[in-house]
């Protein structure tokens, strides 16, 4: 991607989002770093911020349409066009499929799902008449494959998946890409609500299923920065030629 444009990160408070906003700042991309914890986004750009990166904090939920679309004029009015948009915010409500409550479900379609159909129209409607733009939705190797008391997660990337890949069919013809990522096991917060301590995450290093009922053959978790380089490589003129594709990594995770 070219530095004049602005990137747009969703989730961007959270471990995986944090790390993108980052590393799209390093290259010197100005960035909109948009999550609705307002208090850990804060923290998230005043550290960055003093480390000499070009992040400013928008905080905003991705459920709502209005609020997104607001938030996209505000970024275009301060920061200038998006050329960029990663959907990394997002919830995992695990448990079983007969026991997770109808507001589990509701909740992460909302954030997981609609939450990336909102942004993505309201990026796009901007990318359009400039036929310039690029966009990852930041989803999950749950969207493919089986996860134990995932399923509403599993179902919601899935879902976010789809969309975000139809989205690069209807935008190819004014040459705007549209992808996704699909991590695996990724050391965040995230991670660390659902393994909360160091035996559950050594279990599933060494590939034993009993956390996930999936091993890792790479044998280690994905650290945040794994997940950027990927979403990095998707937004940046070297895949210029890629769209409606989706990149897992996961260590080998899905076995293919
Ligand atoms: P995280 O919990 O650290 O970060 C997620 C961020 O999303 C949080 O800062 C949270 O405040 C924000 N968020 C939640 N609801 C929001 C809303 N309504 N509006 C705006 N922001 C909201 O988790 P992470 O691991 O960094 O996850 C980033 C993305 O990667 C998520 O979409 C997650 O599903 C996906 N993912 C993570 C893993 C993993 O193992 N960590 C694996 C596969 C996929």
């Amino acid at each position: 991607m070219s530095t004049d444009g602005t990137a747009l990160v969703t989730g961007a408070a959270g471990g995986i989002g944090a790390e993108v906003a980052r590393a799209l700042a390093r290259r010197g991309t100005p960035v909109a770093a948009v999550d609705s914890d307002a208090d850990r986004l804060r923290a998230t750009v005043d550290e960055a911020r003093s480390a000499g990166l070009p992040l400013t904090a928008y905080p905003a939920d991705v459920r709502s349409g209005a609020a997104v679309r607001d938030l996209v004029d505000t970024v275009e009015r301060t920061l200038g066009p998006i050329d960029a948009l990663v959907n990394a915010a997002g919830v995992l409500r695990s448990g079983e499929a007969r026991t997770l409550t109808e507001e589990d479900w509701q909740h992460t379609f909302a954030v997981n799902a609609t939450g990336v159909f909102h942004t993505c129209r309201a990026v796009a409607d901007r990318m359009v008449p400039r036929r310039r733009g690029t966009i990852v939705t930041v989803a999950s190797n749950a969207a493919g494959t089986a996860r134990a008391g995932m399923s509403a997660y599993g179902a919601s990337k899935a879902a976010a998946t789809a969309f975000t890949k139809a989205l690069g069919l209807e935008l190819a013809r004014y040459g705007i890409r549209c992808n996704v990522v699909a991590p695996g096991s990724t050391d965040t917060p995230m991670l660390a609500a659902l393994l909360p301590d160091d035996a559950a995450r050594r279990s599933t290093i060494g590939g034993v299923p009993e956390a996930y009922r999936v091993g890792i053959p790479l044998g280690r978790i994905a650290d945040p920065a794994d997940i950027a380089a990927a979403v990095l490589f998707l937004i940046s003129d070297d895949a210029r030629h890629i769209t409606m594709q989706h990149l897992t990594v996961d260590g080998g995770a899905t076995l293919g």
